[in-house]
């Protein structure tokens, strides 16, 4: 299990987050910032931190119909090709190496709230 980022980081993306993830699984779209499901090592340091509570444990997510969609939504940042990308991240192993990559997924993307 991994922990998740919802809808209220949507073009805040303060990267609290980033600079509290010890193992760099937290990758910067667009309008919003994305926890790596396999890279994610469930620590909950990235939760603390967040001004907007916008994150949460991906086991928590059952029955909560908007955080299943997130859960389902950030695994799919990383296995989906993205806008202007010719495959999928996948695992890359530390969103410093990869820096922002400038899309998001399509139900982010056009996100309106
Ligand atoms: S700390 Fe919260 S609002 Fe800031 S980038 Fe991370 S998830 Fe988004
Ligand atoms: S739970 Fe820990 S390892 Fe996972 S994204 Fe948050 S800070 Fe990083």
């Amino acid at each position: 299990m991994s922990y998740v980022i919802g809808k209220e980081c949507i073009d805040v993306q303060d990267q609290s987050c980033v600079d509290a993830c010890p193992v760099d699984c937290i990758y910067e779209g667009e309008r919003k910032n994305y926890i790596n499901p396999t890279e994610c090592i469930d620590c909950g340091a990235c939760e603390l931190v967040c001004p907007e509570i916008a994150i949460f444990p991906a086991r928590r997510a059952r029955g909560n119909a908007e955080w299943e969609q997130f859960t389902t939504d950030s695994a799919e940042f990383f296995s989906l090709t993205l806008p202007g990308r010719d495959a999928p991240l996948g695992d890359p192993g530390g969103a410093g190496a990869v820096g922002a990559v400038g899309a998001d997924t399509p139900l982010v993307h056009d996100w309106e709230g």
